[in-house]
Formats: C-alpha cells, sequence, structure tokens
C-alpha cells in the first residue's frame, strides 16, 4: 500500500506557532529561538545511531504530537520518535535542503556502515513559510543537488535493469525523467527568488512521493547517494555537499562505463559552475578530506548501481581523479 503524503500549508510560522500547541518541539541551534519559554523542547544537532535512546528519553508519554522546526537532522529525530511512539508530526521546514520531509524513510550515521536507513512514519502536514526558508540560501541551493541525484539514480536504475538484476514500475521511471528535467531547467536560476523556492519545494515533494510510491528511494537515490553517506558521515557536512561529489564520481564511472547520459552531463556541469557551491565547498571541506571518505565506500546489497560493476581500483582511481580536479579548479 502507498502511503500518503503529508498535506501542505503555507503559514508564517510565528502566526503558526501562536495558534497551534504542541507535546514536543524538535528545533535545531538556530530554530531554538522560534520556540517560546516554557515548551518541552528537544534540541537536536546530530543524526547519529547512537542518539536515538536519547530522543526517545525527550517524551516520556505516548503518542505526542510533535512539531519539527529544522531541516534533515530535526526532521530524522521526529521521524523516528513518532516511529517508535505512535506519535504524530508537522514539519515547518527551515531549508529546503532535502526530500526527508515528504518521505517515510529514516537515516541515521554509523561510523562503521556510513548511513543506515530504515523505513518509519510520514509527517502529517507540511507547513512552508518561504520568508523563514529563504534565510537558508546555501542549503536551499543544496535541496537543488537533492533532486539532481536523480539523474545519476535513473542511469543507476538502467544499469540494475539491463543487467537483469531489478524489474522498475515504467509510470514512476517516466515521473522520475520528468523530475530529472524539470530539475534541470531550474538549475541556473537565482534560487533566492520566492518563485523558484515553490518550485523546488515541489520537486523535492515530487522527489519524496516517488520514494513513497516506489516503496524506498530507489527512483531518486542510487550510487551518489551510497558515496554520499560515506562523505558525510567521514566528513561531517550537509547532505548535498556529500551528493555533489557522490554524483560527480557516479557520473564519471557511469560515463566510462559506457553509460553516458546527456541529462547527467548537463547537471553535472550546472553543478560544478556553480559559485555558491564552489565557495562553500571551498571554505569548509579538502580534497584529501573526501578522498579519504572514497577509500571506504562500499557497494549495497540491495541496490545493485554502477558502483556493483566497477573494479575497487577504477572506483578510487576515477574517483580521485573527479575530487582533484574539481578543487583544483576552485
Ligand atoms: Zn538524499
Amino acid at each position: 500500500m502507498v502511503m500518503k503524503g503529508p498535506t501542505i500549508s503555507l503559514c508564517d510560522v510565528n502566526t503558526y506557532l501562536r495558534r497551534n500547541a504542541f507535546d514536543l518541539y524538535v528545533v535545531n541551534e538556530y530554530t531554538r529561538q522560534l520556540i517560546g519559554k516554557g515548551m518541552n523542547v528537544l534540541e537536536v544537532s546530530k543524526a547519529d545511531i547512537k542518539e536515538l535512546d536519547s530522543f526517545l528519553a525527550s517524551f516520556s508519554g505516548n503518542q505526542p504530537r510533535i512539531l519539527a522546526i529544522g531541516a534533515g537532522t530535526v526532521i530524522d529525530a521526529v521521524k523516528y520518535l513518532c516511529f517508535k511512539t505512535g506519535g504524530v508530526f508537522n514539519i515547518i521546514p527551515s531549508a529546503l535542503s532535502t526530500n526527508s520531509f515528504a518521505t517515510h524513510r529514516n537515516s541515521f550515521f554509523d561510523k562503521e556502515r556510513g548511513k543506515v536507513s530504515f523505513d518509519s512514519v510520514v509527517a502529517n502536514e507540511i507547513i512552508v513559510d518561504f520568508d523563514l526558508i529563504k534565510q537558508a540560501y546555501i542549503l536551499n541551493k543544496f535541496g537543488l543537488v537533492e533532486i539532481a541525484s536523480t539523474a545519476t539514480a535513473q542511469v543507476d536504475c538502467d544499469i540494475a535493469y539491463q543487467q537483469n538484476k531489478e524489474t522498475f514500475s515504467s509510470s514512476l521511471r517516466e515521473r522520475a525523467r520528468k523530475l530529472v528535467e524539470d530539475t534541470q531547467s531550474i538549475m541556473a536560476e537565482n534560487i533566492a527568488r520566492k518563485d523558484m523556492l515553490e518550485k523546488l519545494l515541489h520537486l523535492l515533494l515530487e522527489s519524496g512521493a516517488l520514494t513513497r510510491e516506489n516503496g524506498n528511494g530507489r527512483m531518486v537515490s542510487g550510487s551518489e547517494h551510497i558515496i554520499s553517506s560515506y562523505i558525510e558521515s567521514e566528513k561531517p557536512c550537509p547532505h548535498g555537499m556529500g551528493l555533489l561529489f557522490g554524483i560527480m564520481v557516479a557520473s564519471a564511472l557511469q560515463d566510462n562505463a559506457g553509460y553516458p547520459n546527456k541529462h547527467v552531463e548537463i547537471i553535472v556541469e550546472l553543478l560544478k559552475k556553480d559559485l555558491d557551491i564552489r565557495t562553500y565547498v571551498g571554505t569548509n571541506a579538502t580534497a584529501t578530506q573526501i578522498i579519504n571518505a572514497l577509500e571506504k565506500v562500499r557497494p549495497r546489497t540491495d541496490k545493485f548501481t554502477i558502483l556493483d560493476i566497477v573494479p575497487r581500483e577504477q572506483f578510487l582511481e576515477i574517483g580521485s581523479e573527479v575530487v582533484r580536479n574539481y578543487f583544483d579548479n576552485l
């Protein structure tokens, strides 16, 4: 059965908070100031598998009503809490940085395994305040990288299909292809513009819907997400930064193995040229950190991708070259 998606409503964050009360507010260090004194607040800074018990300890009752105000990390914590307690939750996204507000998947970092993902629950409602979201500028840029990953993920689907490893719903694949085209069309636009943020929101919602309807993230998440999970685990960074390298490396591997794709090519060029992303990466990471993380990457048994057909040495050689080239040209 396909899980129902959250309802979407537009509302100013302060007005919403005045009109609605929750048993628990889950925030990050930036959104904490939005919640008044005397409220039950859990501040989350890490989506680490070791934190799960401390999330549960933050609320003792049953079926809590929870409000999440934040992005990826906060949303993962709330999904886990509701999954375990039968609670319901609404989300006020403070950034459009991942598709996590629209999916039923839960992800946590594990030092050994990179990232561990499992099924949990979907939000009841998403309350959108574009004035709040606008302030997260670079994180919204990373939301573009999240939907851009659909391009390499789709090539991985082609590979899995051709190698007789998996079959796919043709209607979902068609929607994923459309998502790639729509993503491409907004990538060079100014993401600070409200109409562009609206488009980005809808594309992330579609990415989330494809995840729910397929039962897993396969349509929008392939080898680039596997690579990214190791980068994010080794060098804590926004999901989109890990994904940037994931997409660049995955596309070079796919191209080299005889699976070139024109959408992937265009998207990679646009990502490489993006000045905001270049500045962010240049000040927050080094080529050595990313290459060290690549050493840990392993294919996943539950997801057949380009990583299953490229020999390890070749993966490291091509991956390191892609990373070095990016940093050399910053
Ligand atoms: Zn993602």
